[in-house]
């Protein structure tokens, strides 16, 4: 059976305040229920805080109408985020007064506040799940859609696989890339051709191996499968889809031990796609959108958010002007954000793992809060028309 995804669409029609993104997050939470179903729980709001001087993230005017929600329903919210992002939040606007509520570190001040959860993919044996997680009652995920360099996005699936465990798990996770080998020693005929190799990539993505002299790694964050390097290596070193899929994996899992841990229906979903920059917004700033603003998506099934998402997404391409000078398109087809992360990092790949894994339905019927009206002109009086 489809899930329902409420849309709030970015467009308006009358200079209204009550036709803007926030009046439409409120009636994204009454369609919900989130005031009916928090009553008495901890209330885990898990954001991405970024870092440094970035500004897209979910802004506080958002937060603040979940926060008000949470506590109109008599829950008792928090935010938590990652101990660095909580440190420095209050720089980026995001503090008790101006949310409403706490914020907690979600796997507490120096990453030992954590749950031990036995789990073994390809190099991951355990994950180190937040405290602030696990002791929540339940959990709204609000978070900011942009583009992402090892998962070609992120968004409400993303915001759980990394920022609910603790730093251990989350080089482990990131490691996973690594694990099916990639460069053949024993194929390289000459230095003269690992040197090549290395050269050959204009994003420097291939670097010495520290752990092995006469190796190379790849930093798979920045290799957008242009596939230069392929020319030159003679196979001994090979781009492959299973290693980018990788991390798409051990984030759908990461996220399905996320949702484990809360009782069946004590969750909401939110996605906030405006400001879309091409990478993640842990980078610490915020450059220009490379997609329009398509409006806040809410559901109580994560997979179907994340689907109905890349599908309003995919309506319009990227804004290429609007991309930094060292990145590029290196394909048209699939979805935008691989035309500018590489066709490995495959997002609806990672929305049908998801599936396969029980996160939720792809099928989805999206249902507008606020469909657009023709316009009244009459309304708009204090601006006259230019005389013909
Ligand atoms: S595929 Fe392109 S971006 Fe990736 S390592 Fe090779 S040259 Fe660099």
């Amino acid at each position: 059976m489809a899930s329902i995804v409420y849309w709030g669409s970015p467009r308006q029609v009358q200079l209204d305040s009550a036709e803007t993104l926030p009046a439409k997050l409120d009636l994204i939470l009454d369609q919900l229920k989130l005031r009916e179903r928090v009553r008495g729980k901890r209330v885990a709001i898990k954001m991405h805080l970024g870092g440094n001087v970035g500004y897209s993230m979910v802004h506080p005017v958002f937060v603040r109408r979940v926060v008000q929600a949470v506590l109109d329903g008599g829950g008792k919210p928090f935010v938590t985020d990652l101990p660095h992002a909580v440190a420095d939040a209050h720089t980026r606007g995001y503090t008790a007064e101006t949310l409403g509520c706490p914020l907690y570190p979600s796997t507490g001040l120096d990453e030992k506040w954590v749950e031990r959860i036995p789990y073994h993919y390809r190099n991951v044996t355990e994950f180190l799940l937040g405290g602030a997680i696990k002791e929540a009652d339940f959990l709204i995920d609000l978070a900011h859609v942009k583009g992402h360099p090892d998962a070609g996005w992120g968004a409400a699936l993303k915001n759980l696989a990394l920022g609910c465990f603790a730093g251990k798990t989350r080089s482990a996770m990131h490691d996973t890339c690594h694990f099916d080998q990639y460069f053949h020693k024993e194929l390289c005929p000459d230095e003269a051709t690992r040197l090549a190799i290395k050269e050959s990539c204009p994003y420097g993505a291939i670097v010495d191996d520290k752990q092995d002299p006469g190796g190379l790694h790849l930093h798979y964050n920045q290799c957008n499968q242009c596939m230069r390097c392929q020319a030159v290596a003679k196979g001994a070193f090979e781009i492959k889809r299973s290693n980018f899929m990788a991390f798409m994996e051990v984030c759908v899992i990461a996220a399905k031990l996320v949702l484990d841990t809360f009782e069946p229906g004590q969750a909401v979903f939110i996605n906030l796609a405006t400001q879309m920059t091409p990478v993640c917004d842990c980078f610490g700033f915020t450059g220009l959108p490379i997609l329009p603003d398509a409006g806040v998506f809410g559901s109580d099934d994560l997979v179907a958010l994340e689907q109905a998402t890349l599908d309003m997404l995919a309506k319009t391409p990227i804004i290429e002007e609007n991309l930094p000078g060292m990145m590029e398109i290196v394909t048209r087809e699939g979805h935008p954000f691989q035309h500018i992360h590489g066709p490995y990092k495959d997002v609806y790949a990672q929305v049908a793992m998801a599936e396969a894994m029980g996160l939720g339905s792809r099928e989805y019927t999206l249902v507008d809060v606020m469909p657009v009206r023709e316009p009244d002109f009459k309304r708009v009086t204090y601006i006259p028309a230019a005389p013909k």
